[in-house]
């Protein structure tokens, strides 16, 4: 579905050619008479975008807008406003109010379904990151047991201004000092592609378009899209205030609202309003960035095991396949090995499940210690432990295992809570996986290794085995 769009205006004639105009895209358009009228719909139907009219007789769109922000079940609904007049004061009014953008009436098609397009778009990728489907309300990440992002933490800002000339970027500079926190970088042209990767990632970039030369700035915004270091600032453009003499800017500020940019001053330069796009841009990258964070930490947590800290089955089996895919590719042989406590359940039987967890820390511990960097290591079951080494020969597989058995029975783990030593054990089954003498299925290697520690058990525990076909 392209979206629901709320439109209040009470000039049923203005509200038709609105609704022409999206229906035609085909937006789903909700209709509102008044600005009371806008608010109850906003809260009933939580629609994904506003339109208002500037002048509604009862409540204007700046009071409509204000409250629709006010309120925590409309607050995070895009809202742009419409005039018939355009006018500096009122506009910076509305963007006060918390209003995306203020359009001036005749609204060209093109830049109003690019300007649409570009807020709903916003809210769409802030809905992936929140692992929204459109169905069920949007929880946040706080509801959902994620730690509540620092406040006060914020990382400072940062602002980089290309111009076409050194001139008019400190202009910009000038008129944002004191407006704004964070540090304002200026930066040619020429070099706002190179300078990045050294530097800490830009938050925004604010780009002079439009200039009617051929680098007119549309190339800059999908190059600075593409980048990774780049791809997530913000992007704000500055377009010269239109001269009637002149060709209009509303195509390129559609494309350029389409190829990325999230916002647009169409009147030229004016410190106050930039300042205001700024703030709002410059919440909007932070919140994005914390929703990456927390996704990458949930993912973390989704394949890490918490009490030892290591990686878990989920993981483990997902990073074996790979392994054994390139050892399959590569003709090179990998060992697998299953490794499990002895007599685990007495540890806890006599000492208590603390103390036998604390044992289990201290193996997956000594464990990491004892084998390389690109080794997988992970706990998939209770006192169960996988070990999986890329490139290594049945030799170096049996050696690396009667390390780290001895590694486990000749030192006893010491338990924190009443400082008491205890000897633990453990027995290995190990197997050969990869290469042209061993290329068995994943699953063959496991039940290989599951064989060889089963017999490791059976005779006597505390020892290394070999699977058969392997040996
Ligand atoms: P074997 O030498 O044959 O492997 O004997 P075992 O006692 O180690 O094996 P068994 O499978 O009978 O028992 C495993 C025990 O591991 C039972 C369970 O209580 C304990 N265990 C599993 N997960 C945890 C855990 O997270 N913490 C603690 N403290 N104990 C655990
Ligand atoms: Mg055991
Ligand atoms: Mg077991």
């Amino acid at each position: 579905m392209a979206g629901r769009i709320l439109i209040a205006d009470d000039v049923t004639t203005n509200r038709i050619i609105l609704k022409v105009k999206l229906s035609s895209a085909c937006y789903d358009v909700l209709q509102a008479e008044s600005g009371a009228d806008a608010l109850a719909l906003a809260r009933r139907e939580k629609p994904d975008l506003i339109l208002l009219d500037l002048m509604m007789s009862g409540m204007n769109g700046i009071e409509v807008c204000r409250r629709l922000k006010a309120c925590s079940a409309t607050d995070d609904i895009p809202v742009i406003i419409i005039t018939a007049v355009h006018d500096e004061q009122l506009k910076l009014r509305a963007l006060r109010a918390g209003a995306d953008d203020f359009l001036t009436k005749p609204v060209s098609e093109a830049l109003l379904l690019a300007r649409v397009r570009n807020l709903l778009r916003t809210r769409d990728t802030n809905d992936e990151l929140r692992l929204h489907d459109g169905t069920e309300p949007r929880m946040t990440e706080q509801e959902l047991g994620f730690a509540e992002p620092m406040a006060g933490f914020a990382r400072p800002c940062n602002i980089v201004l290309v111009a076409r000339s050194e001139e008019i970027a400190r202009q910009w500079q000038q008129g944002l000092k004191g407006r704004i926190a964070g540090e304002i970088r200026i930066v040619p042209r020429s070099a706002a592609l190179t300078v990045t990767d050294s530097d800490p990632a830009p938050d925004i970039f604010v780009l002079e378009g439009g200039t009617g030369t051929a680098d007119d700035g549309i190339y800059l915004i999908s190059e600075l899209r593409s980048r990774a270091h780049t791809r997530h600032a913000a992007i704000i453009v500055i377009l010269p205030a239109p001269d009637p003499g002149r060709e209009s800017h509303e195509p390129w500020a559609a494309t350029a609202l389409d190829l990325g940019a999230c916002d647009i001053l169409s009147n030229g330069f004016g410190a106050e309003e930039l300042a205001l796009r700024l703030e709002r841009q410059i919440a909007r990258k932070h919140r994005a960035d914390q929703l990456r964070e927390t996704l990458r930490n949930g993912l973390r947590l989704a394949v890490t095991d918490p009490l030892t800290g290591l990686h878990n089955r989920r993981y483990a089996m997902a990073r074996l396949a790979r392994i054994a895919r390139q050892a399959h590719d590569t003709d090179s042989p990998f060992a697998l090995m299953l490794l499990d406590l002895d007599r685990f359940k007495m540890v806890n039987d006599i000492h208590g499940h603390s103390a036998g967890d604390a044992v289990l820390r201290e193996v997956a511990c000594r464990l990491r210690q004892g084998i390389r960097r690109v080794d997988l290591l992970a706990r998939i079951g209770g006192e169960e432990f996988l070990v999986v080494m890329p490139d290594t020969d049945l030799g170096t597989a049996r050696k690396t295992a009667e390390r780290l058995r001895r590694r486990i029975v000749e030192q006893p783990v010491r338990i924190p809570a009443d400082g008491q030593e205890l000897f633990v054990s453990l027995s290995i089954g190990v197997a050969l996986g990869g290469g042209r003498e061993h290329d068995l299925s994943v699953t063959e290697v496991m039940e290989q290794a599951d064989r060889a520690l089963y017999a490791a058990k059976s005779d006597g525990r505390n020892q290394v085995n070999i699977g058969r076909s392997a040996a």
